[in-house]
C-alpha cells in the first residue's frame, strides 16, 4: 500500500494539493465526476468526443512522462515506472508486457470505463487512455513508429496494444 501523505502535502486551509515529488500544485478527481464530464462531452460533440479525449489524453501522457523524467535507457525500467505510476493515479491495475511486436496494455478495473454504469453507448472513456499510451510512445518511440490498438474496453479489463513499427 501506498500512504497517500507519502505523495501529497494537502493544506486544507488554503484548499492546497502538492505532489510532493514534483513540487506541484494538483487536484483530484472522483471516477463519477469524471464520468459526468464524459457524458456530457458526449452529449456536446457526439462522436467527436472521443476524439477530444484521445488528444487531451496523448497531451497529458506525453507532459506527464516529460515531467517524470522517466525515460530510462533500460526501456523495461520505464515501463516499470508507467505501470507503477498509473497503479498509485489509481487508473487500475496496470501491467504492460512485452509481446513480439511491441507491448500489451492491460488495465484491470480501470477507473475510465469501471465506474460509468450501463452507459455502454457511452464508454468513451478508453480513448483518453488510449490517448495516453499514444503520448508515451511517441516520446519513447517517436511519432510515426508506433501504432496504438484498442483490443477490448469494459468494465472488468481494458487492453491496448502497442504495436512498434521500426
Ligand atoms: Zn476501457
Amino acid at each position: 500500500m501506498v500512504d497517500i501523505e507519502e505523495q501529497y502535502d494537502i493544506d486544507d486551509k488554503e484548499g492546497i494539493i502538492v505532489n510532493k515529488r514534483f513540487g506541484q500544485r494538483s487536484f483530484f478527481l472522483g471516477a463519477n465526476e469524471w464520468n459526468s464530464l464524459i457524458e456530457k462531452l458526449h452529449g456536446t460533440f457526439s462522436s467527436g468526443a472521443a476524439v477530444i479525449l484521445y488528444d487531451i489524453g496523448k497531451s497529458y501522457g506525453a507532459s506527464s512522462l516529460e515531467q517524470e523524467k522517466a525515460i530510462d535507457a533500460d526501456l523495461q525500467l520505464t515501463i516499470d515506472l508507467l505501470s507503477r505510476e498509473s497503479r498509485v493515479a489509481g487508473w487500475g491495475k496496470v501491467g504492460i508486457t512485452r509481446t513480439e511486436k511491441g507491448f500489451a496494455v492491460r488495465i484491470q478495473r480501470c477507473v475510465f470505463c469501471s465506474a460509468s454504469g450501463n452507459h455502454r453507448e457511452i464508454q468513451i472513456g478508453c480513448f483518453f487512455v488510449k490517448g495516453v499510451i499514444a503520448g508515451f510512445a511517441e516520446l519513447l518511440f517517436g511519432s510515426g513508429h508506433f501504432n496504438v490498438e484498442e483490443i477490448h474496453c469494459g468494465k472488468d479489463c481494458c487492453e491496448f496494444v502497442v504495436i512498434l513499427s521500426g
